[in-house]
């Protein structure tokens, strides 16, 4: 097995050549921090705005190959969370918020149609299994409080029976089918967007990692060791690296997440019947999560990786044997018919965590911000995308007025709290996981120190 950083979605996509770095000043309209999906997404809606925008992104590594081309491809919006979005912001605002969501799904697979790449992009469902009698119907409550709303098909309960129909495993139960929803090849999505900014003349500087941003008045300037842009407005899409800019960081924690990849095994989807490409999960607190590939393999994620001490980079958030371990063990059990095929990959990357697990969206002086999608950034970074192009032009319309803007969320205690506090919070949800799965009860220290986070108002991820 080759355990690597960045992971085989890269390999198979073959990566471009890179962009020069920025050397010396330069002037933009916009200039944009980070060329993963959020930072490239921007950058494609504020053309959509003003094609002849000048615009200049700076890439600390290459564009591309950070989590938005290392994920697990499923491409989902927001309806379980439109229940309690509503009691914050009413039903009308939190139905249009998932509308929204919605909508970047189809843009995504407009995006590839349009610009001929061929990312994968498949429309289809989302099944989230239970794999324990204590997960079972752990979908309802979302369920529930979206048909109280009237709303009746974002999440339909399946049996058993139909869950195998769909994909059969010992370990499978019954399911919510969340219809609305896509999987793609993460990393040719990156590169396709990348290739279609450069073709519009978006002005990419990779190998470039800022280390300052300065305002004076209305404008900004943004360093790197060897250049500098100065620009009307600026857009930090740096993810987990958000917690450099102390502007923002409190609002932030650092978790990871994992993916093995087997040879190709068509016969064995065969023998389980996982022939549509649904993209599978579990009901764990850490979820596992799983998909085919268009040659036939089995990617399977767990996010359960380890929570990291401020914006220093711990290697294990990328490369973590026992994280990979544990993650190919439950591969296995899944599916035993596995026995014999081999896990050929292995990777992981960062997860930006926030405190409601929804992307939050704030505007510093000239500097626009997001973060914190919480493993959940490949659709609702379109979204995120036109949301920080109508901030970044000073726009006033249905995005930038979105609950995700400026919203109220608690922060996260300063570290070493942070860390040492989401780690315990971490192996005692993996723990009352373990047990879960064997149908016992949790001791009550493990029950105490999962309910901490929702007792101080977070709502952490899944
Ligand atoms: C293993 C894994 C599986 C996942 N699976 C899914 C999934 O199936 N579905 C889903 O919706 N989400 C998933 N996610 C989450 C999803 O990948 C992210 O939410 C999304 O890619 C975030 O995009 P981004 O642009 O914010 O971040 P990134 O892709 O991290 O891009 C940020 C960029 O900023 C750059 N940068 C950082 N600091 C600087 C600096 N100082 N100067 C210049 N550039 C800088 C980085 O190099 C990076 O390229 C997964 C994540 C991981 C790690």
């Amino acid at each position: 097995m080759r355990h690597s950083a960045e992971g085989w979605w890269i390999e198979e996509a073959g990566a471009p050549p890179p962009c020069p770095r920025l050397h010396g000043p330069t002037d933009a309209d916009v200039v944009i921090v980070g060329a993963g999906y959020l930072g490239m997404w921007t950058a494609w809606h504020l053309l959509a705005r003003d094609p002849d925008l000048n615009i200049v992104i700076l890439e600390s590594g290459l564009a591309g190959h950070g989590p938005s081309g290392r994920n697990g491809g499923f491409v989902n919006g927001y309806w379980e969370y439109v229940p309690s979005l509503a009691q914050k912001f009413g039903a009308e605002r939190s139905i249009r918020l998932a509308e929204l969501a919605d909508e970047a799904i189809v843009a995504i697979g407009e995006f590839c149609k349009s610009e001929k790449v061929d990312a994968w992009y498949k429309a289809i469902a989302h099944v989230e299994i239970s794999t324990s009698p204590n997960q079972d119907g752990d979908w309802r409550e979302a369920m529930w409080g979206l048909s109280r709303l009237g709303i009746d098909d974002e999440i339909v309960e399946l049996t058993p029976d139909q869950v195998a129909q769909i994909c059969y495993s010992p370990e499978f139960r019954g399911a919510a089918f969340k219809p609305f929803g896509a999987t793609v090849q993460p990393a040719r999505l990156a590169f396709g967007l990348r290739a279609a900014l450069l073709a519009r003349g978006v002005k990419l500087f990779e190998e470039s990692p800022v280390t300052e941003i300065d305002q004076h008045g209305d404008s900004v300037t943004v360093r790197t060791r060897s250049g500098r842009v100065h620009a009307g407005s600026a857009v930090l899409a740096v993810n987990w690296r958000t917690l450099r800019w102390p502007t923002f960081a409190r609002e932030l924690s650092v978790a990871s997440s994992h993916i093995v990849l087997t040879e190709p095994v068509p016969d064995v989807l065969e023998e389980i019947g996982w022939v549509g490409g649904e993209a599978l999960s579990d009901c764990r607190k850490m979820l596992h999560y799983f998909r085919t590939t268009n040659d036939g393999r089995i990617a399977f994620g767990w996010g359960g990786g380890r929570v990291a001490s401020g914006a220093k980079h711990d290697p294990r958030l990328d490369l973590d044997p026992e994280v990979i371990e544990q993650t190919a063990s439950t591969l296995r059990r899944f599916f035993p018919q596995l026995e014999g095929r081999e896990i050929t990959d292995a990777w992981g990357g960062p997860i930006d965590v926030a405190p409601n697990s929804l992307p939050i969206y704030r505007t510093s002086g000239a500097v626009h911000a997001g973060w914190g999608f919480t493993g959940h950034g490949v659709g609702p970074s379109n979204l995120g995308g036109r949301i920080l192009s109508g901030l970044a032009l000073g726009a006033d319309d249905e995005t930038t007025r979105c609950p995700l803007v400026e919203p109220k969320v608690k922060y996260f205690p300063p570290e070493p709290a942070r860390s040492i506090g989401g780690n315990l919070i971490r192996a005692a949800l993996i723990r009352r996981d373990e047990v879960d799965a064997r149908g016992e009860k949790p001791d009550p220290i493990t029950t105490a120190i999962t309910k901490l986070p929702k007792l101080i108002g977070m709502n952490l991820p899944r």
